[in-house]
């Protein structure tokens, strides 16, 4: 009794077919997750370089100056 084999569409490695495989037709879960972060990785990147160019914003720098005290200049 042999089993079809599948070829994972993200490593391309040949498995057996199983139906109770709930990543099919990926072989593991973490294909599937690569296979979804391929689409998805544009989108992760786009609040990353928000948030870092916001840390180094103008209010930050605004906020940090008015927190020195005028006697220091
Ligand atoms: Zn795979």
């Amino acid at each position: 009794m042999s089993k079809p084999t599948v070829k994972c569409p993200t490593c391309q490695k040949n498995q057996q077919w199983d139906s109770s495989n709930p990543f099919r037709p990926f072989c593991s879960e973490r294909c599937k997750l690569v296979d979804l972060g391929a689409w998805a990785n544009e989108e992760y990147q786009i609040p990353e370089s928000k948030s870092a160019s916001n840390y180094s914003s103008a209010e930050d720098e605004e906020q940090i100056d008015r927190d020195i005290p005028p006697t220091m200049h």
